[in-house]
């Protein structure tokens, strides 16, 4: 491939470094990289590109490794999009937290991960909503109705919008249902978008 594209030439090892980028560019392409999951495997062959299995897994271009992976990195991008910067996340599991502050990528998103089984002050939860763009509720995790319930009562007016309640387990359904709320709504009658 980078023959006929004129980057290299047979018994070449070597590439310049401004070369570089553009074999990147061929690659990207061209190529579609998988890994074993069937899912991706699927979803490479109908990518239109050619697919090629890849080592390791996190160089996946459809899952990068993880489900949670790709939906954190959906979620990062969504957020650029709406200007968005600072998310709130109250509940979940210790393990959860973690593994959210370990799959948002240093400087993507501020994240404020509470934990919903310890009670939140009134005023703590206000500044939370002030604080965040987003505030979500991860009901059907460790969360507490005391500690959701000062989120709900102080989420009035401007702040309202802000709170999203997602009642679904396992981190990638939580960051599907915040992609939902990101998500821009259909436009209305006619516009340019
Ligand atoms: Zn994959």
């Amino acid at each position: 491939m980078l023959e006929a594209g004129g980057l290299t030439r047979a018994g070449k090892a070597r590439i310049s470094q401004e070369k570089l980028e553009r074999v990147t560019a061929l690659l990207g392409e061209r190529l579609f990289l998988h890994c074993t999951q069937s899912e991706c495997v699927a979803f490479a062959r109908a990518s239109g590109k050619a697919p090629v299995a890849c080592d390791p897994r996190n160089a996946c271009q459809r899952c990068f490794g993880s489900d949670n992976a790709r939906a954190v990195k959906e979620v990062v991008e969504a957020c650029r999009k709406r200007g968005f910067s600072k998310l709130v996340i109250v509940g979940g599991s210790p393990t959860v937290r973690q593994e959210l502050e370990r799959l948002v990528p240093p400087g993507a998103l501020e994240l404020r991960l509470v934990d919903g089984t310890k009670a939140r002050p009134i005023d703590q939860a206000k500044a939370d909503l002030q604080w965040g763009d987003v505030v979500l509720l991860w009901g059907a995790t460790e969360l507490h109705h005391k500690v959701s319930n000062q989120y709900q009562d102080s989420a009035t007016g401007a702040w309202k919008r802000k709170l999203v309640h997602v009642p679904k387990r396992g981190i990638a359904q939580l960051l599907a249902g915040l992609l939902t709320h990101l998500s821009p709504s259909p436009p209305r009658g006619r516009g340019s978008g």
